[in-house]
């Protein structure tokens, strides 16, 4: 068994990832310590968490915020730096094992880069480094020693479906989505629906771009993607299937039929703990699936025509090159805006379909040039934006 005190950088520890990260080390003190912490604004929590767990740096990538960080943690032996840079700097330090990238958004992408190009694992939860430059970040990691560990549920899921498994043997993945707290609305309905009734999402405690994305099934679609690249499987080889109880976190069938699920409580805790892990499993002190507590397990096809993003980001992979990560900068744009009362829940997917189409389509894009597409990509939403918000 492999004993040595693992070293964990975690990007964006102030989110909602990041705190439940920081449970599992403070949970197995033997097995993980945090050496780099990063957050995007929240300078106090930042300050709380470095005081309680004693990293060796910690980073605020807001640089305004740095003189009250550094103010915060004056007497601490801890090394305070601000600004995006300082994240690349953060997560490629020798002593840095495993880098969690739980930031939100297309923030992980830079940071991810030099993460493996440093040759760290990644235990992945920043589902938007892989939307736009999964095809980069594939071939990055093919290079590198680093290797990828899926924080995110269902790809935490897909992934121990396949352990001792040959890949060639996969047929397909069943990727199961709760479809969100607006299943049961019609069109209609969704025209009408507020920030506060997206927020309200029952397997909560998520951040609110997540909870948005949820909500539109936006999310589903970028985990598509996501497991396309992870996986190395065809989008058409990728089936998204509504369960509700989100007890079965997804499932793998075989080229003989059978089929694979993994299950357990819906707790961020429970990936988080598998990937910090990996490949140990780690005994926890709670959160034992107790089936009969859940009479019915139930599933259902999506319906594309009420959650149109999820088709998008469909469209957007068989596409290819720079598509997904237009897909991706026009969502950032339109969930924004709904949280800010300027468009309506189904006037995102007009606002991305928009974007996509306007914007000029690279077939083999570097990584400058996704950069420069999503700045472009962003121009042309807020474009938009300003034409049609409230
Ligand atoms: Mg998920």
């Amino acid at each position: 068994m492999d004993t040595k005190i693992r070293q964990i950088a975690i990007l964006g520890s102030t989110g909602s990832i990041g705190t439940q990260t920081l449970d599992i080390i403070a949970e197995y003190p033997d097995r993980f310590k945090a050496t780099v912490l990063t957050a995007r604004h929240n300078w106090e929590l930042l300050a709380e968490q470095a005081r309680k767990f004693k990293p060796l740096k910690v980073v605020i990538a807001d640089e305004r915020h740095y003189p009250q960080l550094k103010e915060a943690l004056a007497g601490e032996d801890i090394e305070v730096l601000g600004g995006p840079k300082a994240i690349e700097e953060g997560v490629t330090i020798p002593e840095g094992d495993v880098v969690v990238t739980a930031m939100v958004g297309y923030s992980g992408l830079l940071p991810t880069v030099a993460a493996i190009k440093a040759g760290k694992t990644i235990a992945l939860a920043n589902k938007e480094t892989l939307v736009v430059a999964g095809e980069i970040i594939t071939r990055l990691v093919s290079q590198s020693p680093s290797e990828i560990i899926p924080v995110d549920s269902e790809h935490s899921a897909i992934f121990q479906c396949l352990v001792g498994e040959k890949r060639s043997q996969a047929n397909k993945i069943l990727l199961t989505a709760s479809g969100g707290p607006f299943r049961k609305l019609s069109a209609e309905q969704l025209k009408n629906v507020t920030v506060k009734d997206a927020l309200n999402h029952p397997n909560g405690d998520m951040g609110a771009k997540v909870t948005i994305d949820s909500a539109s099934m936006m999310n589903k679609g970028f985990e598509m993607i996501e497991a396309r690249w992870l996986f190395g499987c065809p989008p058409d080889k990728i089936e998204v299937v509504v369960h509700p109880q989100s007890i079965v976190h997804s499932m793998v069938e075989f080229i003989d039929g059978l089929v694979k699920a993994q299950l357990g409580v819906p707790d961020m805790h429970l990936p988080i703990r598998y990937a910090l892990g990996y490949p140990e499993r780690l005994p926890a002190s709670k959160g034992f699936l107790s089936l009969a507590q859940y009479a019915t397990l139930t599933f259902e096809a999506p319906d594309y025509n009420k959650f149109p993003l999820l088709g998008y980001a469909f469209d957007a992979i068989r596409r290819g090159g720079n598509m997904p990560c237009i897909l991706n900068a026009a969502n950032e744009v339109g969930v924004d805006a709904f949280l800010k009362g300027m468009i309506g829940f189904t006037d995102m997917p007009e606002l991305v379909r928009h974007t996509m189409d306007a914007t000029p389509f690279i077939g083999e894009p570097d990584l400058d040039a996704l950069v420069a597409t999503n700045s472009e990509a962003l121009a042309i939403a807020r474009q938009w934006l300003d034409k049609h918000k409230a």
